[in-house]
């Protein structure tokens, strides 16, 4: 079965709200197998809103409109699809229960516009929305399922899995697919490199392979399509093992897992502590290494200021730009008593003046690494958590080496 999602609301156009409910509708249809080729975010306009409607039904045979369904002029989701399929809007009653009800149990008059809340094109199956006052409904019309769930992202949710969800099963069937997918996630490497080493298995199409370049990590989405959950879950195992293989010094985890998260146990089970020096980043690295939360156990302390007051409390002279960060991730260390020392530092008293140079450096025992990166002309505050997780980088393979 293959949908098409259409997601109704000028803010969302605009950029003042993230679309959160594409995320859990996607995966909600990737679980049952239903490709998704094409995804429309539409303005509250009628004309435009029918239209992409129209075209859905073109190329899909389940088309979901989210949201529009509120009780004001410019939700429009109702009046398109009627619009769009040719069939009239009537009152259906038992969207009027369920929109009445909401108010009910508030003990509160419901205005007369929540009356249109009401109106669903003839023939729609409703359904329930215990959370809000919109009722969704689905409608089947030449071999197109059409299903309007309202908006707000609590509704929202709500009705997929326990409206949507049990109406698409019963659509799919008990042969349906499913498709999953794994995320194996690497640093240190470019996106190029990795695309030159697993080369031909990029042309694979079940499992597919594809890289995104993601700050400075690669992710390798590995997706099968299969009858069942296990068979998908072998079928990415199997690539899995392909991909580290090839590129197994690389990878530090996997789906959900982060950086900080790697490198933190890392440090757990070869029993290491650590201590952060940064200048240019404005606590970004510390930022992120307390972001696990495991870290007290090694994590001994960082210190975030310019150079003159990090000479002051780490007891250092910085006789340069070039060897600031060197300095100070031995000079961190030791005041810590950590056995690792990571310092970030630019070659000014600012935070990452664009067009100048930023050196990290890690220091274990005597040995000191160091890694000098040109901050761009543009994108300084980007620049700043890329620096950081530059350091994590630096530390997760200098760790693995261990
Ligand atoms: P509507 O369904 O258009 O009446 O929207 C109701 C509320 O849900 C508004 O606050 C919208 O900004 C919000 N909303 C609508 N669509 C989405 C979406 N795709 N993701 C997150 N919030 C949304
Ligand atoms: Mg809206």
């Amino acid at each position: 079965m293959k949908a098409e999602i259409i997601f109704t609301g000028t803010e969302l156009l605009l950029g003042q709200i993230l679309n959160t409910n594409a995320q859990y509708l996607q995966q909600t249809l990737a679980a049952l197998g239903i490709d998704l080729y094409f995804q429309v975010t539409v303005g509250d306009n009628l004309e435009r809103l029918k239209e992409a409607i129209s075209q859905a039904a073109k190329r899909a045979g389940l088309v979901i409109i989210g949201g529009g369904l509120g009780p004001t002029e410019d939700d429009l989701s109702r009046e398109a699809l009627s619009r769009a399929i040719g069939v009239p809007l009537e009152e259906n009653s038992k969207a009027r229960v369920i929109t009445e009800r909401f108010f009910k149990t508030r003990g509160i008059a419901m205005p007369s516009n929540n009356l249109r809340q009401a109106q669903a094109p003839v023939g729609s199956v409703i359904l329930d929305n215990p959370v809000g006052t919109a009722p969704g409904l689905a409608v089947e019309n030449e071999a197109v399922l059409y299903v309007l769930v309202p908006g707000p992202p609590n509704e929202f949710r709500e009705m997929v899995t326990n409206q949507v969800l049990p109406l698409l099963r019963e659509k799919t069937g008990p042969r349906a697919t499913v498709i999953k997918s794994r995320v194996l996630k690497l640093c240190g490497i470019s996106e190029s490199r990795v695309d030159e080493m697993v080369g031909p298995l990029l042309h694979s199409s079940n499992p597919t392979l594809a890289p995104t370049a993601k700050f400075s990590e690669i992710h390798l989405r590995i997706t099968s399509k299969a009858p069942d959950s296990e068979k998908a879950d072998r079928m990415n195992g199997e690539m899995e093992s392909k991909v580290r293989d090839l590129l197994g010094n690389y990878i530090y985890g996997s789906d959900e897992e982060t950086l900080p998260e790697a490198v933190g146990r890392l440090l757990e089970s070869k029993n290491l502590t650590l201590a952060l020096a940064e200048i240019s980043s404005g606590g970004y690295l510390s930022h992120m290494v307390t972001s696990y939360p495991g870290c007290s156990g090694y994590f001994k302390f960082a210190v975030v200021s310019g150079i003159e007051g990090l000479e002051e409390l780490l007891s250092v002279k910085i006789t340069g730009p070039e060897s600031a960060a060197r300095i100070l991730a031995g000079a961190v260390r030791e005041k810590a008593g950590a056995d690792i020392g990571i310092a970030l530092a630019g070659g000014s008293k600012t935070l990452c003046p664009p067009g100048s140079d930023l050196t990290i450096a890690t220091s274990f025992m005597e040995k000191t690494l160091s890694k000098k990166i040109p901050v761009p002309r543009s994108g300084a505050a980007e620049f700043r958590q890329m620096a950081a997780q530059l350091c994590l980088v630096l530390l997760w393979h200098t760790l693995k080496k261990m």
